[in-house]
């Protein structure tokens, strides 16, 4: 009906201006691919920041949607409905953990653990009342809420939305001793990416998790890995903490939970922890409903049965190989794991937005994110033919 233009125009007029979109309409999308209204073809790089694992539409999970849609799509909590008991068994069991609390977004997940490490603080440490702690790390994202923001380190995530807050304290990432020097005897947890995706795809020294888990043992803290990028195959492991084997009290998972298709997002964790939620605590009208939960088993199908952890660990060493091979003074580094990867470009170079805006001409869809780095995040499902187009366009860009 309308054209690019025309959607630009009426989006931008209508829509509050909270992000600033490359100039393309996205149509039409299958797998790795999206189609704008003229027919240009276009390969997704974004994933929409991870949350397309399993690419546009996978068909077993679309499948599932539709199968659900027939039979019933939303209860509520108050009563029960026969998808969310498996899906929670399912993700409780793949996860190696004891239990699971879900709601929708990423930004409620990472709340609901706040709550869940508080309440653990003053039942079972004895933290005295509202006096509990929690450390994080410079450059986290967490999400948009204001308790989120609260402790963000990014100017304009926070400046005109105070007030704030209270009960957190910020570290430098991957220094566990400044986490160390930081606690005390009302911490009562520490939340981390496994690898910063909103920072830049910032990778912590080796040995960071491993040792922040021994620290939060040694110290009874608990440790709460915000694994909403990382997971869920994105770094070439089901779980970006399995690189380390730092195993989370608690672990917020989101974006591709929901297959793609439906916001889904959980805390999972111990019996310990989420045991000590009482009726009436927490909740949310959507969280658990039948058609999330029904997506929700059949993402977590899918990204066992085509072993697409595996796939972005393969895939994914050669194409950042690749990248790191582009002969060119533009590049600083490249940096990531599996399919999560930073361009790091030099400064002075007029920053990452206009490759990205270049890229886009040349048909390949990707974000820069801070001021200096190109995220390249495909779908899961990417091949490696299709690396190799990327890679065609992507090396003269970076070489202009
Ligand atoms: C995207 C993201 C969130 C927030 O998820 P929303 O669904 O946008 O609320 C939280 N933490 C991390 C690490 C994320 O990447």
């Amino acid at each position: 009906m309308s054209n690019t233009q025309q959607i630009i125009e009426i989006t931008e007029r209508y829509g509050a201006h909270n992000y600033h979109p490359l100039p393309v309409v996205i149509e039409r999308a299958e797998g790795v691919w999206v189609e704008d209204p003229e027919g240009r073809r276009y390969l997704d790089m974004l994933s929409a920041y991870s949350a397309l694992n399993h690419g546009h539409r996978h068909p077993a999970i679309v499948r599932a949607l539709k199968e659900q849609l027939d039979r019933v799509a939303l209860t509520s909590r108050a009563f029960h409905n026969d998808q969310l008991g498996p899906f929670m068994a399912e993700l409780a069991d793949l996860c190696g953990m004891q239990m699971v609390l879900p709601m929708n977004t990423g930004a409620e997940a990472v709340e609901t653990a706040i709550k869940a490490a508080r309440k653990w603080g003053y039942v079972v440490k004895g933290v005295p009342h509202s006096q509990a702690e929690i450390i994080v790390c410079g450059g986290n994202f967490h999400g948009r809420t204001v308790t989120i923001v609260s402790f963000s380190t990014e100017a304009s995530s926070r400046e005109d939305f105070g007030p704030f807050t209270p009960g957190f304290k910020v570290a430098p990432y991957g220094d566990v001793a400044a986490i160390e020097a930081l606690m005390s005897d009302n911490t009562v947890a520490v939340l981390v990416e496994p690898i910063q995706g909103e920072a830049g795809v910032v990778v912590p020294p080796a040995g960071f998790l491993s040792a922040l888990r021994s620290l939060c043992t040694r110290r009874r803290a608990l440790l709460i890995l915000d694994e909403i990028q990382t997971g869920l195959g994105r770094t070439g492991k089901l779980f970006a903490h399995q690189h380390e084997e730092a195993v989370p009290d608690l672990m917020t998972l989101g974006k591709a939970l929901g297959g793609g298709i439906l916001p889904v997002s959980a805390v999972v964790g111990s019996r310990e922890v989420l045991g000590l939620f009482r009726p009436g605590e927490h909740g949310s009208t959507f969280g658990g409903n039948p058609l999330a939960a029904a997506v929700g088993r059949a993402a977590l199908r899918t990204l066992v049965d085509e072993k697409l952890a595996e796939r972005a660990a393969e895939i994914g060493a050669y194409f950042k190989a690749s990248l790191c091979a582009i002969d060119t003074p533009a590049i600083d580094h490249v940096r990531g794991r599996g399919l999560l990867i930073g361009v790091v470009l030099k400064q002075g170079r007029g920053g990452a937005r206009p490759y990205c805006e270049r890229l886009m001409e040349v048909g390949i869809l990707c974000k820069e994110t801070h001021e200096d780095v190109i995220r390249f995040a495909p779908p899961l499902t990417i091949t490696r033919e299709e690396i190799d187009w990327a890679l065609e366009r992507i090396a003269p860009i970076l070489a202009e």
